[in-house]
């Protein structure tokens, strides 16, 4: 491990400021800025970034920026500070088609720079001549079509009034309109001058500096500063009609005038789960957490943007039913923002600490009732998740992408297998053994990256004392770098749902659906019941559910997905109407994703629907999402 520390005491020079000839106290030293360390392990190797970090590494980005809703870009500069060995003379930075005006160093003399071959995937190295330099300017607009950015006409915006800007920089889109090391074990501070037109706000991931500031009649400039090291990719804009609503003394949130209320009283617990989770895994150390409710087009659940949480809108059910989204989000503010992957093969170790330390804050919140749920249908996702993949080695938890895009690992292996490895682990050494372990990893890890290897190792050392026999008897090893469920997984409680399974077997042998037990279910039993039900149905039984349950008239976005599933599955053309609008009204990729593509296989009556709803649709996902979409040929032009 290479670890570098630069303290700067900006203020030491001006020790004594005289003004009217009187005299103030020398103004306290600025605190210390601290380089985050750079792994040289073998497992730390970032095969999605062309950084070579070991030689000359960005340590902090100052962006200044004018947003531009016309051209759909953003322009300005980058400013870089670089920490390097003494003899090089060089940096190699991220680039996915910026267009770059010139590079200077800190005094505006311009330095010599390369853009080299352009990869699909990963874009191309930007290597600058920095000589001596140590800080560099960059000017660029962002990329024509920049996949980081998704700008939003006024009519996908839920006030259909004015256009909005989001950013989404994880994996490996942020290089789309930030020059600069786009690797996830590369961590900078950042902070940004932002300018957007009025009367639009600007919000990051980032404390705000100062107030904003009027740029003419036309124009606004906000600032933010965020001084913890963050992995580039948690560098997130958006700029929209937004207004703000506190939750709590450190809580709040953002959103579209329109979607506030809702939006505010959907999230009235998310106090409550802060003190949760710090009582789990230590104090909250960003000091806000905020959250962000996005136009439909969001192509994720939630983005752990550090201080402000990006949320899809489709959480809002009215009720709180899907609020374990927040505590998923909450929970990377220690699983992925303190202790972050060091590489994408590692998802695993954002992803599958996250989803346990989810399901330990709703624990906390909610009781164990819930969490026993929450297990059980985990366990299932991971189950059928793995029984669905392309590439059956895909289901190691620390896999080998070089070559592959890392999207390809965003599967839900490295969530739910993860977990449930974690959970196994826990069941193997206790849980206050294992707690005060995860508690220390976060806290010996934190503003690091961390890898596979590390983890194995600390398990070893500290839960297993070394003893090599009691440590191999888990098998650790098989459950981190082989394919498939070791058999010690830990089952969790069975009996979770004991009364939704007996409901399951009555309907799989036939009986009608128990209109009466469903309406007291949760919606954790909810998804039980339509998870497990047998997938083939008779168009008499789909509309038996139908009616039964309202199940196309549901609002919970969760419950009408797997009922749209079991629509496509069964080719029932009643609810083909729902499925329509709920295609072209919002863009979670885990949601439309699977279904247009079961859509697009059913060639004797889905590929038809597919056809004619994908070219409506499709303006109003994200690239993201559209990546994998477009490949299936459902647009006219593509045949
Ligand atoms: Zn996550």
């Amino acid at each position: 491990m290479a670890f570098r520390v630069l303290t700067v005491f900006a203020a030491a020079l001006s020790l004594v400021s005289c003004r009217g000839g009187e005299e103030t106290p020398p103004p306290a030293p600025t605190p210390k800025v601290e380089i985050a360390p750079i792994l040289d392990r073998e497992d730390a190797v970032d095969t999605h970034s062309y950084a070579k970090p070991l030689e000359a590494r960005v340590y902090h980005v100052a962006l200044d920026l004018d947003v531009d809703f016309q051209s759909q870009r953003v322009k300005g500069t980058a400013t870089l500070a670089i920490d390097a060995k003494p003899d090089a003379t060089e940096i190699v930075l991220d680039d996915r088609g910026l267009e770059i005006e010139k590079v200077t160093d800190a005094k505006g003399a311009p330095l010599d720079f390369a853009i080299g071959e352009v990869d699909e995937s990963l874009g191309a190295p930007l290597t600058v001549k920095i000589g001596k330099a140590r800080k560099i300017v960059v000017h660029y607009t962002s990329a024509e079509n920049a996949s980081a950015l998704q700008f939003l006409t006024p009519q996908q915006t839920a006030g259909k009034k004015h256009p909005f800007l989001f950013s989404q920089g994880q994996a490996i889109e942020n290089r789309s309109w930030i020059p600069t090391q786009d690797s996830p074990g590369i961590r900078q501070s950042w902070e940004a001058r932002i300018r957007v037109p009025n009367p639009l706000v600007a919000v990051m991931s980032a404390p705000k500096a100062g107030d904003k500031i009027p740029d003419g009649d036309s124009h606004t400039i906000y600032r933010f500063k965020m001084d913890k090291s963050v992995p580039p990719y948690l560098i997130a804009l958006a700029v929209g009609n937004l207004e703000f609503r506190p939750l709590g003394l450190r809580t709040g949130v953002w959103a579209e005038p329109e979607t506030l209320p809702k939006a505010a009283a959907e999230l009235a617990d998310t106090e409550k789960m802060v003190t949760a989770a710090e009582d789990l895994f230590g104090p909250y150390l960003w000091d806000r957490y905020d959250m962000l409710v996005l136009p439909p087009s969001f192509p994720f659940g939630g983005m752990e943007n550090p201080t402000l949480t990006f949320l899809t809108p489709t959480f809002i059910a009215g009720d709180k039913s899907l609020v374990s989204l927040i505590a998923h989000e909450l929970a990377h503010s220690w699983s992925g923002n303190l202790a972050t992957n060091a590489t994408w093969s590692d998802f695993w170790l954002n992803e599958g600490m996250t989803v346990w330390a989810e399901q330990r804050i709703i624990e906390k919140v909610y009781g164990k009732e819930q969490y026993d749920q929450k297990v059980q249908l985990s366990l299932d996702d991971m189950k059928s998740e793995i029984d669905g993949l392309e590439k059956p080695g895909d289901s190691a938890l620390a896999l080998d992408l070089k070559g592959r895009h890392p999207d390809d690992g965003f599967t839900g292996v490295p969530y739910d297998k993860g977990a449930a490895f974690l959970r196994t682990l826990e069941a193997a050494v206790g849980r206050d053994k294992f707690d005060a372990f995860m508690k220390g990893w976060f806290e010996r890890h934190a503003f690091a990256p961390v890898t596979s290897g590390m983890f194995i190792e600390e398990v070893k050392d500290k839960l297993f004392a070394n003893d090599e026999e009691a440590f191999e008897a888990l098998g650790i090893e098989e459950w981190v770098y082989k394919p498939g469920i070791p058999d010690n997984l830990e089952p969790g409680n069975t009996e979770a749902f004991a009364e939704v399974d007996a409901a399951i077997a009555a309907f799989n042998e036939g009986g009608a659906p128990d209109a009466a037990a469903w309406k007291g279910w949760s919606t954790d039993e909810r998804l039980r019941f339509l998870g497990r039900i047998e997938e083939e149905q008779t168009t008499e039984r789909m509309a038996a559910l139908d009616k039964a349950l309202g199940l196309t008239g549901t609002g919970n976005n969760e419950v009408l997905f797997l009922w749209l599933k079991k629509v496509v599955a069964n080719r029932y053309d009643p609810a083909v109407p729902r499925l329509e609008q709920f295609l072209t009204s919002q863009g979670r990729r885990k949601f439309v994703r699977p279904l247009i593509e079961a859509l697009a296989e059913d060639k004797a009556w889905g590929r038809e629907i597919a056809e004619r709803v994908y070219p409506k649709a499709r303006p109003l996902y994200h690239p993201m999402t559209t990546r994998d979409l477009d490949l299936l040929g459902l647009l006219p032009d593509a045949g």
